[in-house]
């Protein structure tokens, strides 16, 4: 069977993805620093597929590291989870973004080279449609991105754009991920967010457990039907699962809907947009637990609706995702009640 290397294995969507990959009877190998993670969810991804992952603790961009990585495995294809992934703080500390997200990077691709695995699936993000009209289509060129988080996003692709077409042999995957929520059905991994949260889902969780006395909603006057901002929410077990569909896709080197720059481009998304206040209504109503909240000034940088074309990946690689929103809320309210303080109450 075929072995992968996931970076960024321990993190939220690579340790769902690590699941994903045991069951389906791939050999895992995963890099991580721990930048934003710990070791805890790779024995819980063990204990839910009863298999091994191999692990290695470093960064990306030790390079020397990764040549005896590849060195000591023969690796088929690299799943790049790996990135710092808060806009704020990116706005903050624009050069640990870009020393970390692109520099590593391309420490990785380097090495990919040299070993001659050029098989790979990036993680990427709807950010980088930024204005374009809706529904975002992979076909549509960049929109203005305000920070650089975004832009490392639409940097890294570009590179491999680039590696494309510099030698046939690479092959390409970009997902574009719309807004992950949700945990696998075990309640034994989930999303562990350090300080703050940033993103809704998990300030709702703090406030369903009480670590948060309210949710302050970042604005209600938008053109939207109750006013407040519209996303495309995307169970993470259906977001791994895409990436199974996706792995087997360009192991095949599938060649299917490249697009000129001789990478394939495919959203994850529900293709369905929710309003901040219907998230919180539905997850009230699955978790039977009341969700305080108050209207605050909106955001900065945020659109008022974005959501995904989903026909692309459906048409051509068959998925689609599974879950709907009260299943993405049940299985986050079952994650933060049986991890309340997430992984660190072990
Ligand atoms: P996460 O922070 O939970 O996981 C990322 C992992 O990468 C962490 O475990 C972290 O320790 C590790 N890491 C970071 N820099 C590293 C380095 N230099 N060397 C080794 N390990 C390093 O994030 P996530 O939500 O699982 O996101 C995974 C990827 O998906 C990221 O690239 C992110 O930008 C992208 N993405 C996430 C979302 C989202 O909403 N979660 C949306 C779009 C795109
Ligand atoms: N949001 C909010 N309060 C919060 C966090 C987020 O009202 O504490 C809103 C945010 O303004 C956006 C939506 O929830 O309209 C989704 O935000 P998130 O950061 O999760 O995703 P993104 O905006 O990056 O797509």
């Amino acid at each position: 069977m075929d072995t992968v290397l996931v970076t960024g294995g321990t993190g939220y969507i690579g340790s769902h993805t690590c699941v994903e990959l045991l069951n389906n009877g791939y050999h895992v190998l995963v890099l991580d620093n721990f930048s934003n993670s710990s070791f805890e969810p790779i024995k819980r991804v063990e204990k839910i597929t009863g298999k091994k992952v191999k692990f290695y603790e470093g960064d990306l961009r030790n390079k020397e590291l990764l040549r005896k990585i590849f060195k000591a495995n023969n690796i088929n294809a690299v799943i790049h989870f790996a990135g710092l992934k808060a806009v704020g703080e990116s706005c903050a500390k624009p050069l640990e973004y870009y020393d970390n997200n692109l520099y590593g990077s391309i420490a990785l691709f380097e090495i990919m080279n040299e070993f001659n695995t050029k098989k790979i699936i990036f993680s990427s993000s709807a950010t980088v449609y930024g204005n374009n009209p809706l529904p975002y289509g992979e076909e549509m060129p960049y929109g203005i991105i305000s920070n650089p988080y975004g832009r490392t996003k639409c940097m890294i692709e570009q590179i491999l754009g680039d590696l494309s077409k510099s030698c046939s042999s690479w092959h390409t995957i970009i997902l574009r991920y719309f807004n992950p929520i949700g945990a696998h059905q075990s309640g034994m991994i989930g999303e562990e967010p350090q300080g703050i949260p940033n993103n809704l889902m998990p300030y709702i969780l703090k406030v369903a457990v009480g670590d948060f006395p309210e949710l302050k909603v970042f604005g209600d006057d938008y053109e939207t039907p109750d006013g407040t901002c519209i996303r495309d929410y995307i169970h993470v077990v259906d977001l791994a699962k895409g990436h199974i569909i996706a792995l087997k896709s360009l192991l095949n080197s599938n060649n299917q809907g490249k697009n000129s720059e001789g990478i394939n481009i495919y959203n994850l998304g529900t293709g369905k947009g929710y309003s901040v206040l219907e998230l919180i209504k539905t997850f009230e109503k699955v978790s039977k637990i009341k969700i305080k909240y108050s209207i605050t000034q909106r955001r900065d940088g945020d659109l008022p609706i974005c959501f995904a074309n989903v026909s692309k990946i459906e048409r051509e690689l068959g998925w689609k995702a599974k879950y709907n929103i009260e299943a993405m809320c049940e299985d986050s309210w079952r994650w933060i009640k049986n991890n309340p303080r997430g992984y660190k109450n072990v």
